[in-house]
């Protein structure tokens, strides 16, 4: 089997085992892991920190998509005319 289509079905695997943890939303398995690799040992006013941070990198990737998605139209648009 190529190792693409393993490394996908291992992925696929430990994917089914995660799940959202609570405060932060972020997927981990939590049969291994008792606390949440990313705010487990945050008090409150870090995981506020924590996520703020997060939601400044998915504005920053929301915009980048709105920029592709311009580009492409303005692309599209030089192919046809
Ligand atoms: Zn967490």
């Amino acid at each position: 089997m190529p190792l693409y289509i393993e490394n996908r079905l291992r992925w696929m695997r430990e994917m089914r085992h995660k799940s959202p943890c609570k405060r932060c939303g972020r997927l981990y398995n939590h049969h291994i892991k008792a606390k949440c690799p990313d705010c487990g040992t945050l008090d409150s006013h870090e995981l506020r920190e924590l996520l703020s941070q997060k939601e400044v990198i998915v504005q920053d990737l929301r915009r980048m998509g709105w920029i592709f998605a311009i580009l492409a139209v303005i692309a599209v648009l030089f192919f046809f005319w």
